[in-house]
């Protein structure tokens, strides 16, 4: 799992290597993004690229010894801190067990190395508790925090740490990952859109009722007549609801006109086509992509928290104004 399998953060990847190269680490760091991002995997990395014994421009070989063993989550130099499974949070005598084994000389790497996640479940007592272990971490072992929100940290923690931020995954890239992943395009695709950036949100997101609500929807909007304001407006009823049910409608819209697109470019994009019948059947390249505009802009309202209703309609007359209805 070397840095080259990151996907999404060169800008990232490029400093932690320049960072081991230069030998220059710092002791602590807070790797913050939401969960899903890639925070864990890239400290892996890091990790791995300052065990290896085969580096090459500050990245790990992935196939030594040690690099296999941070891989399968048994390398005994790496500890792994979260709260144990039936409390909210890291607890002191976890942190004392931590600092216990950082202070004892590693087994076989050069130092030892330790992620802390969610590192916001370090309440006050136990984040006071870590300070010094933090500032002055023992036989120079390497932290790292990994938190969705840095600014819920205390500002002693965050003083002692260099923050590295990480942005949510594109949803390009979460298809990419996904369809490395065994999924097939469509179900890759359906589930980016509605990942927020997330592989944690991707992978957890049922395939098979993804692609029946977008085959539902597809149906409904196919029934659509686009010169009829009244039949506009019950569509708009039917897709709104509350804000998270209107996002992800809109998403699953988003996904059929991407995939038309994609279609329409001549991209390959799965044999099964049956999904992009309805809403986007016989639209052109260039109307599919004022539809995309037009749906996004919709998204973004609705996130800012516009009148759901309200936005949904305006998006049908747009939709009305895009598509030429057929004649009569
Ligand atoms: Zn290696």
């Amino acid at each position: 799992m070397p840095f080259s399998e990151i996907i999404g953060h060169e800008r990232i990847v490029d400093l932690l290597k320049r960072t081991i190269r230069s030998g220059k680490i710092a002791h602590a760091y807070i790797f913050e993004g939401i969960p899903g991002c890639g925070r864990r995997k890239t400290a892996l990395c890091m990790i791995q690229a300052l065990y290896c014994t085969d580096t090459r421009d500050g990245d790990a070989c992935g196939v030594c010894t040690s690099c296999r063993k941070v891989a399968a989550g048994n390398h005994g130099d790496v500890h792994l801190v979260s709260p144990l499974p039936d409390k909210r949070d890291i607890s002191i005598d976890q942190l004392r067990e931590l600092q216990r084994d950082l202070s004892l000389r590693p087994y076989e790497a050069p130092r030892k190395a330790c992620i802390l996640e969610p590192a916001e479940r370090l309440n006050t007592s136990s984040s006071n508790s870590f300070l010094k272990t933090l500032e002055e971490p023992p036989g120079n072992a390497l932290i790292i925090l990994l938190t969705e929100n840095s600014d819920i940290l205390l500002p002693t923690i965050r003083s002692r740490c260099q923050l590295i931020r990480f942005a949510p995954l594109s949803s390009e890239h979460v298809q990419y990952l996904l369809e490395k992943n065994g999924q097939d395009s469509i179900t890759a695709s359906t589930a980016a859109q509605l990942s927020e950036g997330s592989m944690d949100k991707a992978l957890a997101l049922d395939s098979h009722s993804l692609a029946e609500q977008r085959a539902a929807l597809g149906k409904q909007l196919s029934g659509v007549s686009l010169n009829r304001i009244a039949s506009l407006f019950e569509a708009s009823e039917s897709l709104s609801g509350s804000r998270d049910e209107t996002l992800e409608n809109l998403d699953l819209l988003l996904s059929i006109i991407r995939e038309h697109i994609y279609n329409a470019t001549g991209c390959p994009f799965g044999s099964n086509n049956d999904h992009t019948t309805g809403l986007s059947a016989g639209v052109s390249l260039a109307q599919a992509i004022r539809l995309a505009d037009a749906l996004l802009e919709t998204r973004r309202a609705v996130q800012r928290n516009a009148n759901a209703k309200l936005a949904l309609d305006t998006l049908l007359i747009k939709i009305a104004g895009i598509i030429p209805c057929p004649a009569a």
